[in-house]
């Protein structure tokens, strides 16, 4: 009997861990760890900060299903990875700390075979003096965020309807930021909701961004096909915000946020602020800051982590100039290079290098977006890891049948404001492959057929749809398994 770890619930975690248990069935044990109780759909927390949906509606208690499927669940949060184990112990194994009410602070250590790292982000509002829920700005990164921040927009929409004109100021919180996506999905959502309201002219809506340019998206943007013509995502996006009535900041590094006040650098190297009523600022992402200890204790952290503390997996990590960048260096199977029974699923994997050009002001600031990893190739990650581990543990093997390389997979990001089926419109853009492949692709960086751009109401509906679905998917509910990441 084997027995594979799986760290995380999140989108990669979850999903990894429902498909090894029913790759794997009864005769292996199946554990999750992970602290937050609720699985959470993080896409549709935008829809909750502008109040368009309860936390309830994104969210749902993991446990029941876990009990459902078999899994061992254990409301923990990973500590420290021994891949050696100690002076007791030959198997590797995670330590790990209780949450829950129950064992609050009880500690234990879980033995495995094979370990999934899928631990997603830390989202990192240290990294910026003021930033955060619990500080000047808003966040949508979690259910508990984004009901936080629908309070703090009511309370700007009713200083509007009192005659109060208001500045918004939505996108990055640091130099390095990404997830450009749902910051600028929220700000879509945000104009959107002031022009139901009928407010537009008590609102003046910034958006503020380390990309070089609007539209970069931290892939480097893109070259979309679009009504017949091909596209730069620049001018997409511009036209969309335009459209919105929302001006822009771009190559700004945000440094520091005081009580309405933004501090920021830009790629000229000027300290500028912005003044605002209402920000949400999307802060820079970490790794989890899990440890790493050999047999005898000592510290293998770097061995196992890159410098931004997500997990090395079997990248070209090898520092190499811009122009020198190729598709191979990103990674197929996310096997660690250390250890060949432990893997790292979405966010948690280290990306080789960045997809968008760095670029640096001349006080040496580095101001650039660091790679987007959405929930597609999140999922789908944490499918094929799953499968390699099933296949190995079937046939006693070391063989990889299943590749994902973000180099070579597409994906799809819908950006839709606006709730309901007649009361919305996305933009839809599908971009093939997500990482840039100039030697395959030597005129687009992408297979232009497949990386296209459209805006209305039919990627609403699909956005939509999508939530029903995933949620669906997620709750292990009937043939689960047929629903794509
Ligand atoms: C507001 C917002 C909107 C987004 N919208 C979209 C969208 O429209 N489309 C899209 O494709 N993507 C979107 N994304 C990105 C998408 O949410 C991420 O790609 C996805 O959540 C990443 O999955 P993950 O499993 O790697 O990380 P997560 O989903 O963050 O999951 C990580 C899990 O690990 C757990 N964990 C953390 N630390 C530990 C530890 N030490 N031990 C054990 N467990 C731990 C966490 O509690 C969590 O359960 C959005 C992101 C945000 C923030």
């Amino acid at each position: 009997m084997a027995k594979i770890v799986v760290l995380g619930a999140g989108i990669s975690g979850h999903t990894s861990v429902t498909y090894l248990k029913k790759y794997l069935g009864k005769d292996h044990d199946v554990v999750v760890i992970s602290p937050n109780s609720n699985f959470q759909w993080v896409p549709s927390n935008i829809w909750v900060g502008v109040g368009l949906m309860k936390p309830d509606q994104v969210k749902f208690k993991l446990a029941p299903v876990y009990k459902k499927l078999g899994i061992i669940y254990k409301q923990a949060l990973a500590l420290s990875i021994h891949p050696q184990g100690d002076e007791n112990n030959d198997n590797g194994f995670v330590s790990i700390k209780y949450v829950s009410e129950n064992n609050k602070d009880k500690s234990e250590i879980v033995t495995y075979d094979y370990l999934v790292n899928a631990t997603g982000p830390k989202l990192n509002f240290e990294a910026t003096k003021g930033l955060g829920p619990d500080k000047f700005t808003n966040s949508v990164c979690t259910y508990d965020h984004a009901e936080h921040a629908w309070k703090n927009l009511q309370k700007a929409f009713k200083k509007m309807e009192n005659g109060e004109k208001q500045t918004f100021l939505i996108g990055t919180g640091h130099a390095l930021a990404t997830c450009q996506g749902a910051a600028f999905e929220y700000v879509l959502n945000i104009a959107f909701e002031i022009s139901k309201r009928k407010l537009t002219d008590m609102a003046d809506i910034w958006w503020i961004s380390n990309e070089y340019e609007v539209g970069d998206f931290g892939m480097g943007g893109a070259y979309i096909k679009s009504n017949g013509y091909i596209t730069p995502t620049k001018i997409f996006t511009e036209s969309i915000l335009k459209e919105y009535g929302i001006r822009w900041i771009k190559r700004a590094g945000v440094y520091k946020v005081e009580k309405n006040k933004v501090f920021y650098e830009n790629l000229k190297g000027e300290l500028l602020t912005k003044d605002f009523d209402y920000a949400m600022l999307i802060p820079g992402f970490a790794g989890s800051g899990m440890k790493a200890f050999d047999k005898k204790g000592k510290d293998i952290s770097s061995r196992l982590f890159a410098a931004n503390t997500m997990m090395k997996v079997d990248a070209d990590y090898t520092p190499k100039p811009y122009e020198e960048w190729k598709a191979s260096d990103w990674p197929l199977i996310y096997q660690n290079p250390e250890y060949d029974n432990i893997y790292a699923a979405g966010i948690a994997f280290a990306p080789p290098h960045v997809m968008s050009k760095p670029m640096e002001s001349p006080n040496g600031t580095k101001i650039f977006p660091t790679p987007p990893r959405t929930g597609m190739p999140s999922g789908v990650i944490g499918k094929i890891v799953a499968q390699n581990i099933a296949h190995q543990i079937k046939t006693g093997t070391k063989e990889h049948p299943h590749e994902a390389s973000m180099a070579k997979m597409g994906a799809a990001c819908i950006v839709s404001a606006g709730y309901g089926l007649f009361k919305g419109q996305a933009a839809v853009m599908t971009v093939k492959p997500i990482v840039q492949d100039w030697e395959k692709y030597p005129k687009w960086g992408r297979n232009i057929k497949d990386t296209v751009g459209v805006v209305g109401t039919a990627g609403h509906w699909m956005k939509l749809f999508m939530h029903y679905m995933f949620l669906y998917k997620a709750k292990a509910k009937p043939f689960w398994w047929l629903i794509p990441e």
